[in-house]
């Protein structure tokens, strides 16, 4: 047989055939070393059985027993229940689908060995389906030697699959060993007592004396070795980014002719942390290398000025500014806005979304591509092919966790000019936790608006349960009485837009029975867009008290005389998200509320989390919150944006190797650039490569 190399394609091992090479494609696999950076997600032990009495939920364990009662319920599903002890407890198998055989051979006295997750049932600890094994007589006892690890995987390919193939490139690492693009020096001494193949080697066959709760903990040295290459892996692909787009020109913004004569008619005076930020700005728009620049500031700190100040940088030098946010109808209100700021400037605004009539965008891309719209304010539908502009000097994007880093860059290559590069400005009111900015955001610096204007209370936040709807219903007709405005946010969990709007729909209908003498209305994602606008001008201009709305009011709808939020099934929304919702009111100078509304029972967990929100107005607080129950994917909004997903590294258990990591990607940057590339490639594939400019 011909000696394989790690680098030759995954077709030469055995049992490759297209069909899987073309699945394993799918997965970025290509060549045998890719398996190899497949890593296992977690690992199950069948290495040693578990006392009964010793269990809790949720654990993923070997056990053995002897059947005590074996019956069929019928309940709203049939089910085979065998109880089952060992002496030191006792625990129910679950079965919903079993055949008449299955039914007799789990009969009283039988012994069993299950393995499988342990769940609180109704009335003791279950097991539901598990995979499990008859014991007859005296057989000698038998467990697997070592951990099993467990694959991330794509539909038809088992686990076992996995296993074999693994096997397979395992082997060729006993011969030959991984190139290490990683010199010895930059290794962080906390993961520096594995060697790359070493650590491949074991994270994906645990030897039998391996430390399991620290691997299943995913805090083994080998696992952190490896964390530590691909979360530098990340950086580096980051700062490539940023490095190429810095290798090309921006213009430099020096005229300022604006913004006196616009400071001057703004009815309030900027806060000081928004005359740093907008400091900051400045410095890198007068320079001729591409801003990328983020501005992080919690809802209601006043990010929207900051942004028109930029522009305006932009358009006193004769350069366009587009300013591109996720929703319509925030859109819009960025446009209002816009227009009211800058329309007596002389500044044309325009306006770009998906709604429009074709005409319109007719007329829109044309004015745009001829330069006679100085800003133009819209939605995703600024991405189009068609949208062309006459000389895009600013890109900004408000809300940019809802984006991806592709969109951001789709949208600035549209000012790309030969070697021109637009400037980049993004927003965000997700406060980011400072570990994730560093790693999610290493293409960009950024400012922070750490201070909000004068005159805001915060809001005070309470936690009812829904049987108390009554009662919360009064308070409407009080705040009403008093001319405030409240908020209802219904959050439905329906997977249907269509469901939910009616639900809402519904919603509305019933506090309107209860609240007879309230002018109440509905906004929804459903609605057309002009009557969405309709009623949130209604609503803007007090015509409206009560606000019925899906979470399409989520980010950034501003009308300051709101001051009683109703957040209905609160607990089914993370908690940055309801901060967010929570900052549509407080925006005035009035003590504004927030009424949590859960639906009983809720977890001892689900409480703390709302509780969480009762205590605290500080979006960093409430964001590294939710980042520790749910995890950064979620914060970051990485399952729609498509950043990576790690394999080993885990933002938050690894956030001790962070700044090591960083200090090795500019010793790699700057001493061994040739190693950059490889890296990144062996962790992303071609995945990363957006980086293209
Ligand atoms: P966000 O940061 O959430 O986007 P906005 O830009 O929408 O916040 O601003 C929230 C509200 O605060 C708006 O009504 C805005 O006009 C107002 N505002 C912004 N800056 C100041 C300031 N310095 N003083 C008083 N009000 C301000
Ligand atoms: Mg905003």
């Amino acid at each position: 047989m011909t000696e394989l190399a790690i680098a030759d394609p995954v077709t030469s091992l055995k049992g490759v055939g297209t069909k899987l090479a073309e699945k394993l494609d799918k997965l970025g696999i290509r060549q045998i070393q890719d398996l190899l950076f497949h890593l296992p997600l977690r690992y199950q032990d069948r290495t040693r059985l578990m006392p009964i009495g010793s269990l809790r939920p949720q654990q993923e364990i070997l056990i053995e027993g002897v059947i005590q009662l074996s019956q069929v319920k019928f309940g709203r599903r049939r089910s085979l229940l065998c109880h089952i002890s060992d002496g030191t407890g006792a625990l129910v198998l679950r079965f919903f689908h079993f055949s008449k055989s299955q039914q007799q051979q789990l009969a009283k006295g039988q012994r069993i060995r299950c393995f499988g997750e342990v769940r609180s049932g109704p009335s003791a600890l279950e097991m539901v389906h598990p995979e499990y094994q008859l014991i007859h007589g005296d057989v000698p006892f038998s467990v697997e030697e070592a951990l099993t690890p467990v694959y991330p995987t794509t539909e038809g390919l088992h686990q076992l699959s996995w296993r074999k193939l693994l096997n397979q490139a395992l082997k060729l690492l006993d011969q030959q060993t991984m190139p290490s693009y990683l010199p010895e020096a930059l290794l962080d001494p906390r993961v520096a007592h594995f060697d790359l193949t070493q650590a491949l080697k074991y994270v994906h066959l645990p030897p039998p004396d391996c430390d399991v709760g620290q691997l299943i903990a995913r805090e083994h040295p080998a696992q952190k070795r490896l964390a530590f290459e691909e979360l530098l892996a990340q950086q580096l692909s980051m700062r490539q980014i940023r490095y190429r787009a810095q290798q090309h020109q921006a213009p430099k913004f020096n005229a300022d002719m604006f913004s006196e004569k616009f400071l001057q008619q703004l009815p309030f005076p900027l806060t000081s942390a928004q005359q740093r930020v907008i400091k900051e700005i400045r410095k890198d728009l007068q320079q001729n290398i591409p801003m990328q620049r983020l501005v992080q500031g919690d809802v209601g700190s006043g990010k929207t000025v900051v942004a028109a100040l930029s522009a305006l940088m932009a358009v006193s030098s004769g350069y366009q500014a587009v300013m591109m946010a996720p929703t319509e109808l925030l859109a819009e209100q960025h446009y209002q806005t816009f227009r009211n700021w800058l329309e007596p400037l002389g500044i044309q605004v325009g306006w770009c979304a998906g709604k429009q009539t074709a005409a319109q965008r007719r007329q829109v891309i044309a004015a745009l591509a001829e330069g006679e719209i100085n800003i133009a304010v819209g939605t995703h539908a600024l991405f189009q092919d068609e949208v062309t502009f006459n000389r895009l000097g600013l890109v900004i994007i408000d809300e940019q966790h809802r984006f991806g880093v592709h969109q951001r860059m789709a949208l600035r290559d549209k000012g790309k000019a030969v070697d021109i590069l637009p400037h980049q400005l993004v927003m965000t009111a997700t406060p980011i936790p400072r570990t994730l900015a560093m790693t999610a955001y290493a293409d960009l610096n950024v400012s922070v608006i750490d201070e909000l204007p004068p005159g805001r209370q915060p809001v005070t936040t309470v936690v009812v349960a829904d049987n108390r709807r009554q009662e919360v219903i009064e308070r409407i007709h009080v705040a009403c009485q008093q001319k405030r405005q409240v908020y209802w946010v219904c959050t439905l969990i329906e997977e249907s837009e269509h469901l939910q709007c009616q639900a809402a729909e519904d919603t509305a209908e019933q506090l309107q029975q209860a609240l007879p003498d309230l002018r109440i209305a509905l906004v929804h994602g459903r609605m057309k867009s002009a009557e969405k606008e309709q009623v949130m001008q209604a609503f803007k201009q007090g015509e409206i008290d009560l606000l019925v709305a899906t979470t399409v009011i989520e980010v950034g709808v501003d009308v300051p005389n709101a001051s009683l939020m109703v957040i209905e099934n609160a607990e089914r929304l993370g908690l940055a998200q309801l901060h967010q919702l929570r900052g549509r009111v407080g925006r005035g100078t009035v003590q504004s509320h927030c009424v949590l509304m859960y639906h009983p029972p809720l977890s001892e967990n689900g409480l703390a989390r709302l509780a969480c929100l009762r205590e605290s107005n500080d979006g960093f607080v409430i964001a590294q919150r939710d980042l520790e129950i749910r995890g950064p994917g979620e914060v970051l909004g990485t399952r729609q944006t498509g950043l990576p997903q790690f394999r080993v590294a885990d933002l938050l258990a690894d956030q001790d190797l962070l700044p090591a990591v960083t200090k090795a990607a500019e010793t790699l940057i700057t001493q061994h650039p040739e190693n950059v590339a490889p890296l990144i490639n062996r962790w992303f594939g071609t995945k990363l490569n957006f980086g293209q400019v």
